[in-house]
């Protein structure tokens, strides 16, 4: 069924990478095993202190 490949947003398997913030999946980082987009890794970095975009 078509309609499954919509819930394809909530797994985390290889290749479907969604943010676990906000659910995009555009410009998710998984690079320090955050899966975080680009918009989220802003603000979850000031809370897990770095300093790097302020
Ligand atoms: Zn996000």
């Amino acid at each position: 069924m078509l309609v499954d490949n919509e819930r394809k947003v909530r797994k985390f398997g290889k290749g479907t990478i969604a943010c676990r913030r906000c659910g995009k999946h555009t410009g998710v980082i998984r690079k320090y095993g955050l899966y975080y987009c680009r918009q989220c890794m802003r603000e979850v970095a000031k809370e897990l202190g770095f300093k790097k975009y302020q």
